[in-house]
């Protein structure tokens, strides 16, 4: 069992107002796996109030010591990185070798890369008879979810940190053992007190205290399209400004002239990652009519090769999802989408063999998927991709952007210039052509309702500063 017990504000380990905690649970087995303090809003105020204090004192640091301070965060985590890789493969169900990967290995990549980002960074610029001064925001709230809970804190908290920003970190109830690692690392690096502080809670409390709190400056947000508008009403009221990265349905492209092997692998995978937990995940999976059969039984296959099991065996390649809610979710939309006549080509509602714990969903495919129905439209948040055949080009075009989302998409041809010709008519934050790597330092963020705001390298870094003019007199 891991029992946190205390709250990281001001520099120092405090016990919460309230005696009220939140089971976490393991979601390979379902069993509690430990409890952290449900946090309320006094202990927000305490935490804003530190961060309020420690503001001037950490914006007029010089970036070149804030750069420093991230590098040693850096290490920090990296020391622990087998720690972090096997806590957060109980708490978020990710296989053991890609946790460690991705879960751990990215945000020690962010912080190393932010302390460099900070170190190049130029504050201010001349503009005419003006001199343009790059300003932090001031205090941030950072409020995440459990994905990929260390990787959603670190594009929020290193970038903040290199501007001069000050942290009040909320993090996922769902997954908050991790944050905790987050805020020994800091400590032992001996930031500044008040720097960054840590209180876990629920979304409604501890969250929304944060968001109404009249000294917070900005909210930085990532989760649900449900919550960000919440979050949006809340912090109207104080004018702060908000970055929202929430929910996607991205659209995966094939085009009839696609190696379509490796387009319908690369599909499955990018759908499949984290048992389809993925905000860019590609659930939805447009081919050319006449290539439809064929597509089907490609992606069949491919679902095969993805073994369901314990997140901590090497030979697992899809985990569980992360909670009971979850997976009451995923299962309800797999049987919506039956009942609104897709064609069920392998998986399904329910449970798999032989994994009696742990919150399991077998990998699903959908075919014969009409863009309207709900499994198309819907943010599902698991292993369940839906085949949607279209007529031409025009079409395809059409129903990738026919969603109310916009964070991702993928296009496959042969054709180079074709693939980037469609990629830009779709209408989101991220497309992937012909299967390009991920890119730790290119803008990440969403279009319509998938929020904006952007996260990763210097565009992540401009979100925290405010922009101001000294006009000079010649
Ligand atoms: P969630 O919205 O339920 O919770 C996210 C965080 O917000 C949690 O810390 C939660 O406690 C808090 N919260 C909830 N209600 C709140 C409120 N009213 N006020 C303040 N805080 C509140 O989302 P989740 O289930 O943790 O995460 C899954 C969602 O996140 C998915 O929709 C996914 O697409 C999205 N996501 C988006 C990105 C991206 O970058 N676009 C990345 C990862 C996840």
């Amino acid at each position: 069992m891991i029992l946190r017990d205390k709250f990281f504000i001001n520099g120092q380990w405090v016990a919460p107002s309230s005696k009220e905690t939140i089971d976490v649970h393991n979601a390979g087995t379902g069993a509690v796996m430990g409890k952290v303090p449900a946090g309320i809003d006094k202990d927000v105020d305490a935490a804003v109030a530190a961060a309020r204090a420690a503001f001037e004192g950490w914006s007029a640091t010089p970036a070149a010591d804030r750069a420093a301070y991230l590098q040693k965060i850096s290490d920090g985590l990296k020391a622990r990185a087998a720690e972090l890789g096997s806590t957060i493969a109980q708490e978020v169900g990710m296989p053991i070798k890609l946790a460690g990967r991705i879960q751990a290995g990215l945000p020690i990549a962010n912080f190393a890369n932010y302390s460099k980002i900070a170190s190049s960074f130029s504050f201010e610029s001349k503009n005419g008879n003006s001199l343009v001064v790059r300003e932090p925001v001031g205090v941030v709230g950072a409020i995440t979810p459990w994905n990929y809970p260390l990787h959603q804190i670190a594009l929020k908290v290193a970038p903040a940190l290199a501007a001069g920003c000050t942290v009040v970190l909320k993090p996922s109830e769902v997954a908050p053992f991790n944050a905790f690692i987050l805020a020994e690392v800091i400590e032992a690096a001996g930031l500044p007190k008040g720097v960054f502080n840590l209180v876990t809670g629920f979304g409604p409390a501890a969250g929304e205290a944060l968001v109404k709190h009249p000294q917070v400056d900005m909210i930085s947000f990532t989760g649900s399209t449900r919550a960000g508008k919440r979050i949006s009403e809340v912090a109207a009221q104080t004018v702060k400004r908000v970055a929202l990265e929430l929910g996607g349905k991205s659209a995966s492209v094939i085009l009839e002239d696609a190696d379509l092997a490796a387009a319908v692998k690369g599909t499955v995978t990018g759908c499949y990652l984290n048992s389809g937990q993925t905000c860019t995940a590609l659930t939805r999976m447009l081919v050319p009519a006449s290539k439809y059969d064929e597509a089907a039984k490609l992606a069949v296959e491919a679902a095969k090769g993805f073994t369901l099991g314990d997140p901590m065996s090497e030979a697992t390649r899809l985990g569980p999802l992360s909670s009971q809610m979850q997976l009451e979710r995923v299962r309800d939309y797999i049987k919506k989408g039956v009942a609104e006549g897709a064609e069920l080509l392998t998986g399904g509602a329910d449970q798999p063999d032989g994994l009696p714990g742990g919150y399991f969903v077998k990998p699903t495919i959908f075919g014969k998927v009409k863009n309207s129905m709900t499994i198309a439209q819907e943010e599902i948040f698991g292993p369940v991709l839906s085949i949607i055949a279209y007529q031409d080009e025009e079409e395809a075009v059409r129903i990738a952007n026919d969603t109310p989302y916009g964070l991702a998409g993928a296009v496959w041809s042969t054709d180079d210039a074709r693939a980037q010709k469609v990629a830009r008519r779709i209408r989101a934050g991220q497309v992937d052509v012909n299967g390009g790597a991920f890119n730790m330092n290119a803008p990440f963020g969403g279009f319509k309702q998938s929020g904006h705001g952007r996260e990763a390298g210097v565009y992540g870094l401009e979100e925290f500063l405010e922009y101001k003019s000294l006009q000079l007199k010649g």
